[in-house]
């Protein structure tokens, strides 16, 4: 393992912050939408200087870089030192993109790129199906062809998307072929949700969350979208699905992330009188050990990525791994609250732009980390990934078996 970035690596930090200085200076008075058209100029400059949208050509809008794992760090680094804005985040960015880069027809290509850049296109992942979310390929939302072959037309119901009230587009998988074996059977689709054979509805949540954030169900009554917004092959959208964004992905973000929380966590030991109690302190002692070793595993993924290893079992882990320790701190939060974890202060601020402060935002996190232990794979299905590519353990019947 290797913790320097080197001096290259330095240089170029002096390069970065330099362009800061002068391009992020968003004036104090900025709000609303002047400090929108500010972010979005400076998006550009950033752009132009090849800190942003690295992975993508320049003919979308891009900065077609090499991949530089170490560059992107530093980037990221320097960046959030000055809370400086990144490019667009949301499923668009991870998702969309990097799959229409690897499967998408020039067409799609021009048509979403740049506007899922911009944020004028919002996409929502039409994944998960009452009755269909772990065992993913089981999906029975129904694409048909229209008579002309033009169309496809969906029938069906899709749920738990996140900011579904957002979202102007949804990328989806649809049952296609109906007798095929399950993997084989389904069709990666776009679409546009603004039509008239698309309901969606909000699911209300018990953290009270409302507006744009929400998570949506969303019904298809013959719902339509062109032929040309297939993206790959008819009947092979699972394997178009398994498509991510492959560049510069090694991160110590995370890591930085539970480190900050495990500090607050020994905060409010403190504010609460508790941080003398035997108990308390084994249990910040434990979840400080697993804190650390995420962090240092996380720079150990980290150096191999830069220097073009495979880490091999343990990035198998990372994900199994952050949620759980981040449920670990919310529930030991939970108990130091005690039952003022229920009760939101007057005038505390509530979920306003600013989000929820105080008790009220332990809380958050602790019914909020239970959530992370679900989104993108529960830690059931993490743990049998890791059986089974990690250890090489026979495969889960119940997911490899045919329709
Ligand atoms: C915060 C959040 C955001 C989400 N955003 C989206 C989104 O934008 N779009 C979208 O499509 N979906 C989204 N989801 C849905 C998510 O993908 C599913 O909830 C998840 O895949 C689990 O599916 P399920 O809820 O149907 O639970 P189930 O699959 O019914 O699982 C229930 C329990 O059984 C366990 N289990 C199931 N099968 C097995 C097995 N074979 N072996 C061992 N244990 C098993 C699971 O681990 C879990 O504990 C989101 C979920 C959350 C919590």
């Amino acid at each position: 393992m290797d913790l320097s970035y080197g001096a290259e690596a330095e240089e170029f930090r002096k390069e970065v912050r330099a362009f800061l200085k002068e391009a992020w200076t968003p004036a104090a008075e900025l709000r609303g939408a002047d400090l929108k058209v500010f972010i979005k100029d400076f998006r550009l400059k950033a752009t132009d200087k090849g800190y942003l949208y690295r992975a993508i050509p320049k003919q979308y809008g891009g900065s077609e870089q090499p991949v530089d794992v170490i560059k992107a760090q530093v980037i990221r680094e320097e960046f959030g030192k000055m809370r400086a804005p990144m490019e667009m985040g949301g499923n668009g960015m991870n998702m969309t993109v990097p799959t229409l880069l690897e499967k998408g027809t020039e067409e799609q290509k021009e048509l979403f790129i740049r506007k899922t850049m911009s944020g004028e296109y919002i996409w929502g992942q039409g994944y998960s199906e009452p009755g269909s979310g772990s065992d993913l390929a089981s999906v029975r939302t129904k694409g048909e062809l229209s008579a002309d072959g033009t169309k496809w037309i969906i029938n069906g119901q899709k749920i738990w998307t996140s900011q579904g009230m957002q979202s102007t587009h949804m990328f989806m998988l649809v049952r296609t072929e109906p007798d095929a074996p399950k993997h084989d059977g389904i069709t990666y689709l776009l679409i546009d949700l603004n039509q008239p054979g698309i309901t969606r509805r909000p699911i209300k949540q018990m953290t009270g969350e409302e507006g744009d954030h929400t998570f949506c169900e969303f019904f298809f009554d013959n719902a339509e979208t062109p032929v040309s917004w297939q993206v790959g092959e008819r009947g092979q959208g699972w394997y178009v699905s398994r498509t991510t964004l492959k560049h510069e992905r090694a991160s110590i973000g995370s890591a930085d992330g539970l480190g900050n929380q495990f500090k607050k966590l020994v905060e409010l030991a403190k504010e609460t009188g508790r941080i003398g109690e035997p108990i308390i302190r084994d249990r910040l002692a434990q979840i400080e050990g697993f804190v650390l070793s995420h962090r240092y595993t996380s720079f150990r993924l980290f150096s191999c990525s830069a220097a073009g290893e495979d880490p091999g079992n343990v990035q198998l882990m990372m994900k199994l791994y952050l949620t759980e320790i981040g449920h670990e701190m919310a529930l030991l939060a939970q108990e130091l609250i005690g039952e003022y974890a229920f009760i939101e202060p007057e005038g505390a601020g509530g979920r306003g732009p600013r989000g929820p402060r105080g008790p009220e935002k332990w809380m958050d996190q602790i019914m909020g980390s239970l959530g992370n232990s679900i989104a993108g794979g529960a830690s059931n299905i993490q743990r049998n990934i890791i059986g089974e590519r990690g250890l090489g353990l026979p495969r889960d019947l119940a997911m490899s078996g045919e329709k």
